[in-house]
């Protein structure tokens, strides 16, 4: 509240006598000046990019059909799993939603599984889901974790993450998203139970398995390992949607076997007909899982299954110029901003995805490509912005080839 004074007093904030002070609950008094540049400052800040309880409503929730357009605004292909994705996530939220007051029908949790090769678009797909939702996000390996106490990362750690980019807001971190990647890594080696200790396995997947089903997780908030006196942050995991992807490799022949199995005794010949070999993680079912060495429990907390293709030529030329944060784009972008107009010859792309078939790297390979033909540019174009004047340059096939050339393609594969 304002307070009149008989004599001018001291701002506490910039030390000023000023005739009109405001006072709060303690001693400390503000004028009108610091108020101002305060509401200032606070009102220019970026909004916080959690989404927070008030914001996230049935209205204002995305329909699958508003996730799967969104989704397709970054990731190119897998409409098998863009679709399963996005009623899950959708049916998810409407899980956190429900008025569960009067109704004893529970809706259960939907945590997915995304199974396809390394590089697909597997941990784009969660990414962009948390983006588009603005809630916070995690990544974490598979590969990384032990049974508690042993050398590794303990399966909580997982969750420090996800409080790191909630700004520790306990609150949007048991609402946000969580990609384990790599998941297949802790399979049994066999499904006949060894009799030596499995830390990085069986064990493991026990640890998470609490995690994903729902749990009051203490979490050590800077991370590493706990000790006794600790003070631990405890995050309940009921509402956090996991998202958990793996390359299974080899998993097409667990699949082939089952299906064969299952068709002998009908017709086989004209079943196996139908079977589109060529994409056999297509029929990818729950026991294949347990084949590869899941625990079925595990199995049972991942509901959602779905695969993702690998990417054929097509896909690989659509990822460079097609995603809202394409490649060219980005390098376009930078460009601009030394007042280059940059652009592309469509067979100077054509000859990057060429290279990128060539040595197998897939589409995560299409960045160091990328990165390979443009250094020497985004090393010398810059100089000349001085001129003020606008300078143009055409990516052509044969720069594409001459930088990749000289970068020597064999040492460019091994790096990747
Ligand atoms: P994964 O998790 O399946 O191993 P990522 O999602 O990390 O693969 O993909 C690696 C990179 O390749 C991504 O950052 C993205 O640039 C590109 N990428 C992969 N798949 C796609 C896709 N389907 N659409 C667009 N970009 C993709």
């Amino acid at each position: 509240m304002a307070r009149k004074q008989s004599q001018l007093e001291v701002c506490s904030f910039c030390g000023r006598p000023m005739p009109e002070m405001f006072s709060g609950l303690g001693t400390a008094l503000i004028c009108s000046d610091c108020i101002e540049s305060g509401y200032r400052i606070i009102s220019s800040r970026p909004k916080s990019h959690s989404l927070n309880s008030e914001e996230l409503s049935l209205q204002t929730l995305p329909t699958p059909q508003k996730i799967n357009d969104f989704l397709n605004q970054y990731v190119i292909g897998q409409e098998e799993a863009k679709r399963f994705l996005s009623v899950a996530v959708y049916n998810h939220y409407k899980r956190i939603l429900q008025n569960n007051e009067n109704d004893d029908v529970e809706i259960e949790k939907s945590n997915i599984l995304l199974v396809g090769s390394t590089g697909t678009g597997k941990t784009l797909l969660a990414r962009t889901i948390a983006k588009m939702l603005q809630v916070p996000f995690a990544i974490a390996d598979a590969t990384s974790l032990t049974e508690a106490g042993y050398v590794g990362e303990d399966v909580e750690n997982i969750l420090v993450r996800l409080l790191q980019d909630s700004g520790y807001d306990v609150q949007k971190a048991e609402r946000g998203i969580v990609f384990i990647d790599e998941i297949d890594k802790i399979a049994r080696k066999s499904e006949n139970m060894s009799i030596t200790r499995d830390v990085s396995g069986e064990g493991v997947q026990q640890g998470l398995l609490k995690m994903l089903e729902g749990s009051i997780v203490n979490v050590p908030p800077q991370g590493g390992r706990k000790h006794p006196d600790q003070e631990l942050i405890h995050v309940d995991t009921k509402n956090i949607l996991f998202i958990c992807g793996g390359a299974f490799d080899g998993i097409e022949r667990k699949i082939a076997q089952r299906m064969h199995t299952q068709v002998i005794g009908f017709d086989a010949q004209q079943e196996t007909e139908h079977i589109d070999r060529e994409n056999i993680l297509q029929y990818i079912a729950p026991q294949d899982l347990k084949s590869f060495g899941l625990i079925p429990e595990i199995i049972g907390r991942l509901p959602v299954l779905t695969y993702l293709k690998p990417l054929d030529r097509t896909a690989l030329r659509n990822i460079l110029t097609e995603p809202k944060n394409a490649l060219t784009k980005q390098y376009k972008k930078l460009l601009a901003m030394d007042n280059v107009k940059l652009s592309f010859d469509d067979n100077a792309l054509d000859y990057i995805v060429d290279k990128a078939i060539e040595y197998k790297l897939g589409a995560r390979g299409l960045r160091g490509l990328m990165e390979t033909v443009m250094t020497d540019l985004m090393y010398e174009l810059p100089n000349h912005k001085q001129t003020g004047k606008q300078q143009s340059f055409t990516v052509t096939r044969d720069y594409a080839r001459l930088k990749l050339e000289k970068a020597d393609y064999v040492r460019l594969k091994q790096a990747m």
